[in-house]
């Protein structure tokens, strides 16, 4: 029987890789944090998920509760259209994220990309309601990923995202430079007050200034850029965005696709700051990885200016709008978050378990902030290599450029926390040196 990594090949396109580029390793299984890999040798791996499958499946595979919300509603219905019809799940859904968020209106999208272009739409939808047809650029941070798709692409760093290779496609945005690194202990923020952050934040109120009479948006992850580098930059830097904003009449887009409910240390990425978005984009960990689903978030005077506008509605409307299903399991998913104790004891956790790694003579640095870890090299990680001495070691990672990095389920033991740290030390030793 040919194998399923040979019916595979050349067949299916993976994320960023070629066709016929190394072997995807075989999902057999997959419970609690555990994944049953098979390699294309035959090889068999019982491993720790230390990607959370992406940042999503923050409460491990085939988790009672979200097996149960999951079959429930196929029991009663999977899918209806949601233009002209409403439905439960999509009500609970967005009263709880709304309750959970402080903000009060609720697009549902099909992706994080989705949610992303949906945004920006809502930005000049915005901007041009009150008058200002003329501003219909973003402002966003280098270092930045905000998705996949075409307008999405244009916010996301030009050079990371290959803005070159598609002239004409993607649209030409303004970027703040990538914010100064921020400090850490055992996974929290520590207080600073270093005087590169104030050059920043001064450069980014000239450049809003200079270009403000076209600018819809200001679109930034906050406080963690995630597929961009993992890097942690001080929310006084949001803070001042925030402000920025304000002074010109712009809106500001917190990205929270990876950062929201409770993986950086706080609820959204947002409450480091203290600061309220105009509009925010969630997705990721919505439905505990089940199913794909995102949400866009706004003010109230975000939603009027819609509202009063000749269209008066968002102009967006997916098919797959509002899917029942995954409304459902995002629902059962948001329920079993807790106050923010399990991803405080992951991060010290990790910390302490990544800490050996700053010995070792590749790496340049290891980073930690609230139940995400980063082991930053001088150079580029081999992957496939790191990978394999990973699953070794029992623990399933995917390295990109110079980084190995984890982020835990939620659901991950004291126990599980250390073999991460341990196999990403010993796999970065044994590849690396
Ligand atoms: C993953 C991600 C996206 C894109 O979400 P998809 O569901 O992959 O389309 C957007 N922004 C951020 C910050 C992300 O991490």
């Amino acid at each position: 029987m040919t194998s399923l990594l040979d019916r595979d090949r050349g067949l299916l396109w993976h994320p960023y890789a070629a066709l016929d580029g190394p072997a995807p390793y075989a999902v057999r299984g997959a419970a609690g944090v555990r994944l049953d890999l098979e390699a294309a040798d035959g090889a068999r791996f019982d491993v720790i998920d230390a990607m959370s499958s992406w940042w999503c499946a923050v409460h491990g595979y085939r988790h009672p509760v979200l097996d149960a919300a999951a079959h429930a509603q196929v029991d009663r219905f999977s899918h209806v259209m949601f233009g002209g019809l409403t439905h439960e799940p999509a009500v609970r859904l967005a009263e709880d994220l709304a309750a959970r968020t402080g903000l009060p209106h609720v697009f549902l999208a099909d992706s994080g990309s989705v949610s992303v272009e949906v945004a920006l739409k809502l930005a000049v939808q915005v901007q041009a309601a009150r008058g200002r047809p003329e501003r219909r650029r973003f402002v966003a941070l280098r270092g930045g990923y905000h998705g996949d798709t075409t307008g999405a692409m244009g916010v996301c760093d030009p050079v990371d995202g290959m803005h070159a290779l598609f002239p004409g496609l993607v649209g030409t945005q303004l970027f703040l430079p990538r914010p100064p690194a921020a400090d850490t202990v055992d996974g929290v923020l520590t207080p600073e007050s270093d005087p590169q952050v104030d050059a920043w934040i001064a450069g980014a109120e000239e450049l809003v200034a200079a270009h403000a009479d076209t600018v819809a948006a200001l679109v930034v992850e906050p406080v963690l850029q995630g597929a961009g580098g993992m890097h942690v930059y001080p929310p006084r830097c949001l803070t001042a965005l925030r402000r920025i904003a304000d002074a010109h009449d712009i809106l500001l887009i917190a990205d929270e696709i990876a950062t929201g409910f409770g993986r950086t240390g706080a609820p959204f990425a947002v409450d480091h700051a203290g600061v309220v978005p105009d509009v925010m984009c969630v997705g990721k960990a919505l439905t505990g990885g089940y199913l794909t689903l995102a949400a866009v978030l706004c003010t109230s005077a975000v939603a009027e200016a819609v509202t009063r506008s000749p269209q008066r509605a968002l102009l967006h409307g997916p098919t797959f709008m509002g899917n029942p299903l995954a409304c459902a399991v995002a629902s059962a998913s948001l329920s079993l978050l807790d106050d923010g104790a399990t991803v405080a004891r992951i991060g010290r956790e990790l910390a302490a378990a990544l800490g050996p790694a700053t010995g070792l003579s590749a790496v340049k640095e290891v980073r930690v902030l609230g139940a995400v870890g980063a082991v930053q090299l001088s150079g580029p990680v081999d992957v496939g290599a790191v990978t394999r001495a990973a699953l070794r070691r029992g623990v399933w990672v995917r390295p990109f450029r110079d980084l190995v990095y984890t982020m835990p389920p939620y659901v991950s033991s004291t126990a599980d926390v250390a073999a991460i740290g341990a196999a990403i030390t010993g796999a970065v030793e044994e590849v690396h040196g």
